[in-house]
This record gives structure tokens, sequence and C-alpha cells, in this order.
């Protein structure tokens, strides 16, 4: 069976830019590798969502893998923990969690507890929570749990068992009112909300004595003896890829979110040695990675951050300098990769270098292989691509095509 490639520059379509002469970054960078494919392959534009549609990267990913944003979309707390490089299951529940200053009637007095949280004390936090409150809730309620801190105040809270995500916030949302009691906003929910209430009251009780709040308010801080839990979800119930395209699928992406939900459809993840979603990422090991995956896997995903990141800093040679060096490891790649694969490459969304945000614009499409149509478009660029033979695709129709090429995939009828 043949195998495939599936490049995702993240926001890496544009619009036309002043300064690089009203030309896209991707119409001005000189990248070789990419444009051959591109002329010996074909094209279209893509519509990830839906025209004028703004996406997300995770939505547009899900999108891409071929599972329905408007259906599959888990919400923020299940992204969160993915993000934060926790394994999820479906029917897992995950929370967004916020470490938070409370008074002794647990009235909010700080959502973010000061702010400012120490690498010292998010891992004792972390030791707390995970060791002193978890385990008196399991062996009451036989609900196995993890706690993560993220970012500054930011947390994740993730439930497996016999739960539901359908339970309301305990964060009040606002400073002054009391942290919220957890309700359950369905029949099966009830177990799952009083597990929350009784989180709070323990957490409150084990963080208020924690030793690092007795050394925060010799500084004169306030103390964190709170988390509060907000944007339950759960990962639906779903086919994974590999029984869906009937493909052995790997994943190679710096940036936790995006191979989080590679790996929660069943991608297998491959580390890269300075992968990690960053300007200095190195693409000519990342390809390498991707051409050796392709040994044993039929199927390769391999994602691009920094387009994305420059566009949001503004930064538009850095952004042409990216696709560059992008192209360079592509041409590594095409050396290395077995001789029957297939090369795709597209965008998760626009992230246009004026706007600094992404936006719903068409992102160009290309197919490359042994057996693909060959067109009359000879650059990958947002207005080359556009009279291309694929015109206009959507998000949802890439793992059908790449599949489609493999021919592992059943036919629809007779
Ligand atoms: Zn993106
Ligand atoms: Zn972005």
């Amino acid at each position: 069976m043949p195998r495939a490639l599936l490049v995702i520059l993240d926001g890496c379509a544009d619009r036309p830019v002043k300064e690089l002469g009203n030309k896209t970054p991707l119409e001005v960078a000189i990248k070789p590798a990419i444009d051959r494919l591109t002329a010996d392959g074909s094209c279209g534009l893509m519509d990830v969502i839906s025209p004028g549609i703004r996406p997300g990267s995770d939505v547009a990913h899900l999108a891409i893998f071929g599972y329905d944003p408007y259906k599959y979309y888990p919400g923020r707390g299940p992204l969160e923990a993915l993000g934060a490089g926790i394994p999820l299951n479906p029917g897992d529940v995950a929370f967004r969690a916020n470490v938070a200053t409370v008074n002794d009637e647990l009235i909010v007095v700080d959502r973010r507890g000061g702010r400012y949280i120490g690498a010292d004390e998010a891992r004792e936090i972390e030791e707390i929570i995970n060791n002193e409150v978890l385990p008196i809730l399991k062996s009451k309620y036989g609900i196995d749990a993890i706690y993560k801190q993220t970012v500054e105040h930011r947390g994740v809270l993730v439930l497996r068992g016999a739960v539901s995500p359908n339970v309301s916030d305990t964060d009040p949302h606002v400073v002054g009112a009391r942290v919220a009691e957890a309700r359950a906003l369905s029949e099966d929910a009830k177990v799952t909300a009083s597990y929350v209430n009784e989180f709070t009251r323990l957490v409150y009780e084990k963080l208020s004595r924690a030793r690092f709040n007795d050394k925060r308010r010799r500084e004169g801080k306030v103390p964190i003896n709170m988390v509060l839990l907000r944007g339950a979800g759960s990962l639906r119930k779903f086919e994974p890829l590999s029984s869906k395209y009937k493909i052995k699928p790997a994943i190679i992406a710096g940036v936790a979110l995006i191979r989080g939900i590679g790996v929660a459809l069943g991608m297998e993840a491959i580390n890269v040695e300075n992968y990690v979603g960053s300007k200095d990422d190195d693409f000519n090991s990342a390809f390498h990675a991707a051409a050796e995956a392709l040994k044993n896997h039929d199927f390769v995903f391999l994602h691009v951050k920094p387009t994305d990141s420059m566009s949001h800093d503004g930064d538009a040679r850095g952004k042409v300098m990216i696709i560059e060096r992008v192209d360079a490891g592509l041409r590594r790649f095409i050396e290395e990769a077995p001789g029957d694969t297939y090369i795709f490459i597209t965008c998760d969304h626009a992230t246009p270098i004026t706007v600094r945000d992404h936006t719903g614009d068409p992102v160009p499409f290309m197919a490359w292989g042994p057996d693909v149509m060959r067109d009359e478009v000879t650059k990958f660029s947002e207005r080359d691509c556009a009279r291309g033979f694929w015109n206009r695709i959507k998000g949802i129709d890439v793992m059908n095509i790449i599949a489609n090429y493999l021919g592992a995939i059943e036919k629809f009828g007779e």
C-alpha cells in the first residue's frame, strides 16, 4: 500500500502585505521544493470550515482530520488537558482550573491567586491535590483523577470513571462572590457534582494549611487556597483514524495541543529533538523523522507552527524565512521518503500579517504523487492555487482525498 505525508503550515495563508510589495509571504518566499511538487501535482483552495468562518487551530485540525467540529468539538476543558499532555479517553471529564484566593466564607478575593505563582508553588499545589485530595475522593467515589498546573494560575483537572461533563462551574467568574456549588445539569451528573463539591471543600482545607502559604503570607502575598473549576467537557465517542481511513497514522507536532488532538484520535506521536513549535524549530530533523516514520506507518502528519506565530507577531520577513526553512526540510524528505509516497500540503487557516489573528479566508491546498493529476499551477500560493484542479474543497474533505489515493477505504455502494 502507498503512503502519505500531510504537512499543515499553521496560519500560513495570508493576504497581500505592503511591506512585501503587496504580495503574500507564500508568493515572496523562495521555495523550490514546494513549488516543484505543485508544478508536478495539482492544487486548489480550501475552506477549512466554511467561507468566512474563523477557526481556532483546534477546531481546524479536527475538521482536517475528518471529524466535524460542530459535532466533535469537546470544549475548552478537554483541550486544556490535551495541551497539557494529559492523554484523554472518550468519556473522561476535563475542567479548566484557576488557583484562587478565598476568605473563610469561601468568598473569592482574587480569581488568580495574585496571578504570579512560582514554579515551586505550582509543584507544591499539584502534589497536595494529587497526593492528599484526590486519593480521599478516589476511595469514596471510585473516580480516578489527575490535577496539573499548566501556565501561571491555570491548571486542569481530569476525572476518569463513571463521570459526566454535565456539571456547572464552581468558578463564580467574579470577585466578591462565593465559590459556586457545582450543580448536576443532567440526571447522570449527580455523583460528579457531589465529587466536585467535595473537591472544593478538601482543596480549601489542604491548601490553607500548606507550607508555601505561610511563606506567601510572610512575603505579604495573598494565599492560594482554592481551585476554581469551569468548562467541563469530554471527548465524544469517535471512530479512530486507523479504522475510519484504514491507515496506521503518526503525528509529528511540537505544539502539545495539536499532538494531543492527534493522539486522542489514535495517531502515534513521534518526538523530534528541537521541535517544540518555536521559531527555532529544526525542520530538517522533523522531515527526516517523517521519512523514517513512513517506513512503518502509512500516514504521517507533520505540523509546522511558527508560520502562525510570525503572523501573530506581525513579522512578514520572519514568516517568509520560516517558509524557506520548511522548504529546505521538505527537500530532504523528498530524497529520503519511500518512492510510493504521496505529499499533501495545506494550512489550518489564514493568519494574515495585517490582521495578526486567524481569519476565515480560504487556504491553498496541494496534492502530489505518482498518479496525481497535473494541473497548470506551478507555484504554491493563495492566488495561484485558485486556478487548480481541486477548485474549492473543505477541511473535512482532506482525509477522504488522501485515503482515496491510498486506496484502502471501501466503496460507498456496490
Ligand atoms: Zn492554527
Ligand atoms: Zn494562531
